[in-house]
């Protein structure tokens, strides 16, 4: 599919950066396979479901003055010696990189260095060992209450190391962050869900685009949801994607529809290689106004927010804006935030956007 989807150069080309810069390399699920065909057949290459798999010559070549490896600095929140997969950034819960597997890559991965450096595995002395010394972290911090599983994705880490850290976990508050049910909704196995009840999982669903709720997805959705699992969403605004208020409204309808909460949007960090996909803050405050004016709260009470080394931060957070310098405080603290660079953000076609609408 590669070789008809992609083209020849701009294949070689980020071919060289996975080696030489650490970038992910193409990895595409079957069953998302099949959505980027429709769309190629429909609109030909580029297009949003396209775009969050497939490197285009823009991620490779748009660069912008401030991009860094790992903007929100988690290797600075690693509170254990040597251990790159237990994450801490505040008092009471903390992320645990259960694995670093993905059932495909996105391309505007914020982790993609993290992800490309870990190379570790789904084996089940692996996940063992990871879990045995996150709780040997717990037990001697007793104020934290949560722990967030994410990756890679947890759902590629299989029923049998699923449970070994769920029965392990039992006295903690689980939420677990997947892409796996727009990328393969069949890792949601019926004892995998049965499992995720048994521990009164959380479950954060990543779904960037209407179009990812197919048939198939609804309907393991709907399964999950007829188990009485939690169900949340939370994804990024990514220029190509899913930039337009429109596009957004239609996909929280959507997940509201099949109960799925919203929790927050996420800002594109200015990581490498990030630039094709971010937005101008100017656009972003658009976009919010867009939806606060024209939709019910139980739309427009998303949040839209921005990690940063101070942690999550909003627009109510902005204290100053010069020119292309926003200043963001929280907690008395302070990060000044580079806003993309003029004339990067175009707004992408709705029509490209919302390609199978009349
Ligand atoms: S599923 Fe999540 S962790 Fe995996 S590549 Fe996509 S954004 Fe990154």
């Amino acid at each position: 599919m590669m070789n008809k989807f992609l083209d020849k150069t701009l294949k070689i080309k980020y071919e060289d950066l996975v080696k030489k810069d650490s970038l992910l390399p193409i990895k595409i699920s079957d069953f998302y396979k099949e959505k980027i065909i429709e769309e190629v057949n429909a609109i030909g290459v580029g297009g949003p479901i396209y775009k969050s798999v497939i490197p285009t010559k823009d991620k490779i070549e748009l660069k912008t003055s401030i991009e860094t490896r790992d903007y929100v600095e988690e290797n600075k929140h690693m509170p254990i010696q040597n251990v790159d997969y237990i994450i801490r950034k505040y008092d009471n819960r903390l992320v645990f990189i259960i694995t670093d597997i993905c059932f495909s890559h996105c391309q505007y991965c914020f982790r993609t260095y993290n992800l490309a450096k870990f190379q570790s595995s789904n084996l089940k002395k692996t996940i063992k060992e990871k879990v045995d010394t996150l709780i040997n972290y717990l037990k001697e911090n007793h104020e934290i209450k949560e722990v967030i599983f994410s990756g890679g994705d947890p759902l590629s880490i299989g029923y049998e190391n699923l449970k070994y850290a769920l029965d392990n976990l039992k006295h903690w508050e689980i939420r677990i962050h997947t892409r796996a049910i727009v990328y393969e909704p069949s890792a949601f196995t019926e004892e995998i869900i049965l499992l995720l009840k048994l521990y009164n999982v959380r479950l954060v669903f990543h779904i960037n685009h209407p179009y990812e709720i197919c048939d198939q997805v609804e309907s393991k959705i709907k399964e999950i949801d007829n188990a009485g699992i939690r169900m949340y969403s939370q994804f990024p605004l990514l220029r190509g994607i899913n930039d337009n208020s429109k596009v957004l409204i239609m996909l929280l309808e959507r997940m509201d529809n099949l109960h799925i909460r919203p929790l927050s949007i996420f800002i594109a960090d200015p990581i490498s290689y990030s630039a094709c996909f971010r937005l101008s803050f100017k656009r972003i405050i658009k976009i919010i106004d867009e939806i606060n004016f024209s939709t019910p709260s139980w739309i427009n009470s998303t949040r839209f927010v921005m990690d940063t080394t101070i942690g999550k931060v909003r627009r109510e957070n902005i204290i100053d804006w010069t020119d292309n310098c926003i200043t963001f405080s929280r907690d008395n603290k302070i990060v000044k935030y580079h806003d993309l660079d003029d004339g990067i953000d175009q707004p992408t076609d709705l029509k490209i956007l919302l390609w199978k609408e009349k």
